[in-house]
């Protein structure tokens, strides 16, 4: 068994949980590394003192390992706060592009723009040198011209039923908001286009004026300093919003059932919050492929953080593979919540259609007529 020095653990642990591979065969790198997480996300961890422990299986609390199971679990009096966590894969039904795909991806369309690479027009450096390629790009994605898809309605559903804890997301298209989530139980991880600030003074501005900005071709100006003001979205070389982690540390430990929707987990810290839920918490994952599986190398030191769908062990996370809509639509199946989703989802369509219209009657330029 590996035995862990505790004085190691705590020290020294920020920068390089952050680059856990910029040192690798380092022991006490390792060390410092699996410190950071524990420190970060509580997770178990073998006894210090080095001896052998029988490590043992937290308690099961899903009726039976299952999607089903999950249902059940649900409709239960012992789940009474959700946590969702979700990503691209929950709005590109919504016509959103996946950043990430290739193909298909927005990163493979970028081409126009003529960027040393990619991800410049993310970058916070680039930004404030050239932003005309960023309000481009944000002209052709911004909020408004898209519908929540059926998923975002599965979780303002679940708010209506008392259910939701909070849906943190990945995605920074607002439609969380569209959907009438409050934004309250809403965690925008890479931020949003809902506000924005002047880069320098601080000064915050709507969406509404910087859109109006945005679809007249300006560069948006703060009318106090004349400095560039960025919708609050998280650029690469950007912090992560203080709202983040002020509430994970507590959300994560009051969590009943967690379910994670459209993302492959492959962006920290998102990712590991799957880990920061307690060890007999279930967690439900709707997505196209499998992801999050427990590492081995983390499963031989004792750290529980990853899923495990399938080993003989498995006994709270379950997978449900394909389109994050069907995944919906079939669990408030098993709810027998499907009409009132698809009341919710109908009624709503039609009030935003209701409105794009009346918009492009003001503008005169008659567009998206469905
Ligand atoms: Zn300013």
């Amino acid at each position: 068994m590996l035995t862990l020095n505790m004085s190691n653990v705590t020290q020294n642990t920020e920068e390089k949980a952050e680059h856990p591979n910029s040192d690798e065969g380092s022991s006490t790198t390792t060390v410092d590394f699996l410190g950071s997480l524990l420190s970060r996300f509580k997770l178990a961890m073998p006894n210090p003192a080095g001896e052998e422990k029988d490590v043992e299986k937290p308690e099961q609390l899903l009726p039976e390992v299952s999607f089903k199971g999950v249902a059940e679990y649900l409709a239960s009096n012992k789940c009474k706060n959700i946590i969702t966590i979700s990503g691209a894969g929950i709005s590109t039904s919504a016509g959103i592009p996946d950043f990430r795909s290739p193909g298909s991806g927005l990163y493979d369309n970028l081409e126009k723009y003529d960027l040393p690479s990619p991800q410049a027009i993310f970058e916070i450096g680039y930004f404030k040198e050239n932003p005309q390629p960023f309000f481009t790009l944000a002209k052709e994605l911004y909020p408004g011209t898209f519908k929540p898809t059926w998923c975002h309605y599965f979780i303002k559903l679940l708010e209506q039923k008392g259910l939701l804890l909070r849906a943190y997301t990945q995605n920074i298209d607002t439609l969380e908001r569209v959907a009438g989530i409050s934004g309250e139980k809403i965690v925008e991880a890479h931020g949003a286009f809902h506000s924005a600030h002047c880069l320098e003074c601080k000064k915050e501005y709507t969406q509404e004026w910087v859109k109006e900005k945005v679809f007249n071709d300006e560069i948006p100006r703060c009318s106090e300093c004349e400095s560039l003001v960025k919708p609050d979205i998280v650029f690469f070389g950007e912090a992560l919003p203080g709202r983040f982690h002020e509430l994970r540390m507590k959300d994560f430990e009051e969590c009943d059932l967690l379910i994670v929707m459209g993302t492959s987990l492959k962006v920290q810290p998102f990712a590991s919050l799957v880990g920061s839920v307690r060890d007999t918490t279930p967690r439900l994952l709707i997505n196209r492929e499998k992801c999050g599986d427990l590492d081995p190398f983390m499963a031989l030191m004792g750290f529980g953080g990853g899923m495990d769908f399938e080993s003989d062990n498995a006994y709270r996370d379950v997978a449900w593979l394909g389109d994050c809509d069907e995944g919906c639509k079939e669990l408030c199946s098993l709810l027998g919540w499907q009409e009132e989703l698809e009341t919710l989802v109908k009624t709503e369509h039609e009030q935003i259609n209701k409105e794009t219209k009346t918009q492009s009657l003001k503008s005169n330029s008659p567009k998206n007529g469905d």
